[in-house]
Parts: structure tokens; sequence; C-alpha cells
């Protein structure tokens, strides 16, 4: 799991690692979490990959980076998926 060392807005080293990325549902709390669809014009079966993913915030300006867990998955999805847009 990917940690950010020093801020790179201010230069602070005091982060706070692996802050959960979360939001409150009907269920409860939960993981927010990224997805691509490696076919995104398909009726049912898109071939959606998803990842959750966390923050590092700088304790100092309160800059906010975000890290996939699983970014080779993603990559995947996304050199599969049809069209210009890559
Ligand atoms: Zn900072």
């Amino acid at each position: 799991m990917h940690r950010a060392e020093k801020c790179t807005k201010c230069g602070c080293i005091e982060i706070v690692h692996r802050v959960m990325v979360a939001h409150d549902g009907q269920r409860g709390e939960a993981n927010v979490s990224l997805r691509l669809d490696a076919d995104p014009t398909a009726m049912f079966l898109k071939k959606s990959v998803r990842s959750i993913f966390h923050a590092e915030v700088c304790s100092a300006c309160g800059y906010v980076e975000f890290y996939a867990h699983n970014p080779a998955e993603l990559l995947a999805a996304f050199r599969d998926a049809p069209g210009p847009a890559k």
C-alpha cells in the first residue's frame, strides 16, 4: 500500500496515513470505490473492475492524495476497453 512521505504542496513530513474514504449509506458506513468498465457500452456485462482507495492527508495544510489499492487491475480493464479514449 502506497504511503506519502512528504506533502507535495507544502513539504511537511507529518502525513496522516491510510485514511479510509467512506460514506454513510443506508446500511452504515462503507468504503467508496473506483469503478472502470472494460466494456462500457454493454447492456449488462460491462466487465467492471473496482478498487477501494485510501487517502494520505497532510497534517499542516490538509492536502489530500488518493491511492487505489489495485491499480494493476484497473490498468488491465483500461487496456481492454474499446474506443479512442486511451
Ligand atoms: Zn501540506
